[in-house]
């Protein structure tokens, strides 16, 4: 049974840079292997984002955000929220258990898209260390096989938010955790990502260690698709632009690098409300991999207002059809993948 989706199929869903020929599948490893091998999607050409038949107006841009944390504190009030601002929908993982993930995104179905894996994987990972991270525990394998047959049903449509390094990030009253972003653990999510054509978000700092861990994993299988949380919080132009031209898979989510994010660590890409100008460059150059996100670490409309105001504002000094892509289209087409 599939959870109802948002508004999808609007001019969306051109293209998407599947390179399923890509290489070896890097899951030889046991843990890495996704039990079922039968890919539902299909390549196809990547045209370049053509202009719409009517003008593009910025302001009144639809906007998906890919960094949403669903908490019942949002209350019912949430989707007249959504509708003040124009958010058409938000999604990633709840921070709870599964089953309660599901049960938000049917709450506020279909303006909350659910992503799986993120909070019991972290909670693993933080009881169990490296027999969580190399998928030596027997918990973690079957809750594993659990995840990849709510996966296989169609219940998510992402997996994550994964923390693979949080070593410059981790918020407080958490410990920070680092492990390799190619264990065996991101292996095995890898594997169903390529499978079932969904993103996982990840929230990894930009560490030389890491991000070459991160190029292994992309470069293992080109069906998975990688969702950079934060962007990497501090990773900036030049690695990004290199890290986007080497990785067709690779997709930049933008929360927690404004000007109005609280982080101790990121740099933002504006000061003051003003893009610089190495960002705007860059997401004129790849239009098509940069996706937005708001990451509130509370529920709060007022919050949640003024965030979708920022980016706004940022979309407004970008060309219109770079606004769009970023506004939804980019979201709408990761999202829409696995269907
Ligand atoms: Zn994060």
């Amino acid at each position: 049974m599939r959870i109802a989706v948002p508004v999808l199929s609007v001019a969306l869903c051109a293209a998407f840079a599947a390179c399923a020929g890509g290489g070896d599948d890097g899951a030889s490893a046991p843990a890495a292997t996704a039990r079922v091998v039968t890919s539902t999607v299909e390549p196809t050409p990547t045209p370049a984002p053509s202009p719409t038949a009517t003008p593009i107006v910025v302001a009144e841009l639809p906007i998906v955000d890919l960094h949403f944390h669903p908490e019942a504190a949002w209350g019912d009030g949430l989707i007249a929220l959504f509708d003040r601002v124009n958010v058409r929908a938000a999604g990633n993982g709840a921070q709870a258990p599964d089953p309660e993930a599901l049960a938000l995104a049917e709450r506020y179905a279909p303006r909350v898209v659910p992503f799986g894996g993120g909070y019991p994987l972290r909670q693993f990972v933080l009881r169990l260390g490296a027999a969580a991270w190399d998928v030596e525990s027997a918990e973690v394998r079957a809750y594993l096989d659990a995840l990849e047959d709510e996966l296989a049903a169609g219940r998510f449509r992402g997996i994550g938010e994964i923390h693979v390094d949080s070593t410059a990030s981790y918020f407080t009253g958490t410990p920070p955790i680092r492990y390799p972003a190619d264990a065996p653990l991101m292996q095995r999510l890898w594997a169903m990502s390529a499978v079932y054509g969904l993103p996982v978000s990840v929230h990894m700092d930009g560490s030389t260690e890491s991000v070459a861990s991160m190029e292994r994993l992309l470069a293992s299988d080109r069906r998975g698709t990688w969702l950079w949380a934060h962007t990497g919080h501090y990773a900036e132009p030049p690695l990004v632009r290199r890290l986007l031209r080497d990785h067709p898979n690779l997709f930049c989510e933008l929360s927690y690098r404004s000007s109005i994010s609280p982080s101790r660590t990121a740099v933002p890409l504006d000061n003051n409300g003003v893009l610089r100008e190495e960002w705007r460059a860059l997401l004129e150059e790849f239009p098509d991999r940069f996706v937005i996100g708001t990451d509130l670490p509370v529920a709060s409309a007022a919050e949640y207002t003024r965030h979708i105001g920022f980016w706004r504002a940022i979309l407004e000094q970008l060309t219109p059809e770079t606004a769009a892509l970023l506004a939804h289209l980019n979201a709408e087409r990761l999202l829409k993948r696995g269907q």
